[in-house]
């Protein structure tokens, strides 16, 4: 139950090529550090292209843990169905089928997180995929560009 069927190395990868090779037919999409950076109302430019290359597609419903009256201005923003807060893994994901119209199996349900989009969507029977939390690569990358940076950070033939 805490297994998703797929993990993609980011959410670029979800395309809707990707989608109708395993006869998906809709997404379920989680917000904070899936689209969003955490606590965050903007997406990424290359997240919002994404986005919007997908929807023109694919059914997409935003369902977020977010407080309700930052999830609106979201949401008003990327002119998606959606609603919060879900109190995912628990709820949410039936009404989030429900407005999509189809079958569990035939929508993927895609997040960051184990324990609140994975079983979430895999106790309604959905396909679901994980991504990287965008805030942990975010971390990442910068400390590896620290790593690189670390040798020049000191005086030229200093002593540091
Ligand atoms: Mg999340």
């Amino acid at each position: 139950m805490l297994f998703p069927r797929a993990v993609l190395p980011s959410l670029l990868h979800l395309t809707p090529q990707w989608l109708k090779e395993r006869g998906l037919k809709g997404v379920i999409l989680d917000l904070d550090n899936t689209l969003l950076p955490y606590g965050e109302e903007t997406p990424l430019p290359e997240h919002r292209a994404w986005l919007e290359a997908l929807k023109a597609e694919v059914p997409v419903y935003l369902l977020s843990n977010a407080l309700p009256e930052r999830f609106r201005r979201i949401q008003e923003q990327l002119g998606l169905p959606g609603h919060a807060p879900a109190l995912k893994p628990w709820l949410g994901f039936k009404r989030a089928l429900e407005v999509l119209g189809f079958p569990a199996r035939e929508v993927a349900v895609v997040g960051d997180q184990v324990f609140t989009d994975v079983l979430g969507g895999n106790l309604v029977g959905a396909y679901t995929v994980l991504v990287p939390p965008l805030r942990e690569k975010e971390f990442f990358y910068t400390r590896f560009i620290r790593m690189l940076e670390a040798p020049f950070r000191k005086p030229r033939g200093g002593l540091g």
